[in-house]
């Protein structure tokens, strides 16, 4: 896929993991893109280099975004930026994509629990699309990364799961509401991807088996595997699809 020159895309959670395959896709299919991280600049930062050494166009920006204070900060870099490279601040694909791994069942969740991930997960899209909306033109892109688990019943990530539930549901409400301005919203439903995330999972032999025994194709996803979804779903080839569950997980438990 390629074909995204002249449009400008913001990844949240880009310095690592998911986010950064994301960016590096995009930045590949032509998009200018701005890197988000909440700490780790360093790791960021060569994403960006990453980029522009391939001949493509990044910038980072840095916010926690468990409150509404984070995405205003987000913005104001992101429209700094913007304002720097070309005079004006205008966004075509919107990638939600930060979260946090959280493995506890009903009887461990905490109410601290749940705010951590409701607020990183589910609040945190919900105000940085607000932000978005004045900023996105016509015919743009928003992306959720939700979860398979959201599909497949996982006890173990209980808050984590009901999280991923809410961007189901708000990507197909927001796709009713954009629909007028050819905005597609899909949110893309990874399974077990080698990340950060799964470090625990995947350094026993016990987690591999699990984890490559989930999939129809008998191994785990690489970011890549999701960076090729959300580059199609970015790409003027996906505007007739909006409001979709895209299931990414080498068909788990079918
Ligand atoms: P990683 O742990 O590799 O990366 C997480 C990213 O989110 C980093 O860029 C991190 O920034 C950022 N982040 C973490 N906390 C915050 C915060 N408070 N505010 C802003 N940004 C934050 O995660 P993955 O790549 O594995 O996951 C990416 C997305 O995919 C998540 O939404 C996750 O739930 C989802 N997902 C992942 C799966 C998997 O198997 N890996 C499966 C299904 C869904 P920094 O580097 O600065 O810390």
């Amino acid at each position: 896929m390629s074909g995204l020159q002249g449009k400008v895309a913001l990844v949240t959670g880009a310095s690592r993991g998911i986010g950064r395959g994301i960016a590096l896709r995009l930045a590949q299919d032509g998009a200018i893109v701005a890197v988000h991280y909440a700490n780790n600049k360093e790791a960021a930062e060569e994403v960006v280099r990453e980029i522009q050494s391939n001949g493509g166009i990044a910038f980072a920006i840095g916010a926690d975004l468990r409150d509404s204070d984070g995405v205003d900060a987000m913005f104001a870099e992101f429209d700094a930026a913007m304002k720097v490279l070309i005079g004006i601040n205008p966004l075509d694909i919107l990638v939600n994509n930060a979260g946090v791994g959280q493995a506890l069942s009903i009887e461990e969740t905490t109410e601290q629990s749940l705010n951590e991930v409701m607020s990183i997960h589910v609040n945190a899209p919900i105000l940085i699309v607000q932000q978005a909306l004045s900023r996105l033109r016509n015919n743009g892109r928003i992306i959720n990364i939700s979860s398979s688990a959201t599909r497949i019943a996982m006890p173990s990530l209980l808050g984590y799961s009901v999280s991923k539930g809410a961007v189901n549901t708000l990507t197909h409400v927001l796709a009713q509401h954009l629909g007028d301005r050819k905005i597609t919203v899909n949110a893309i439903l990874p399974g077990i991807i080698d990340t950060d995330m799964n470090v625990a999972t995947l350094q026993s032999q016990e987690g591999r088996e699990f984890a490559a025994g989930l999939s129809a194709f008998g191994r785990w996803g690489q970011p890549d595997d999701v960076a090729d979804i959300a580059s199609f779903l970015s790409s003027s080839d996906s505007r007739w699809v909006t409001g979709q569950l895209i299931d990414a997980s080498g068909g788990s438990r079918l």
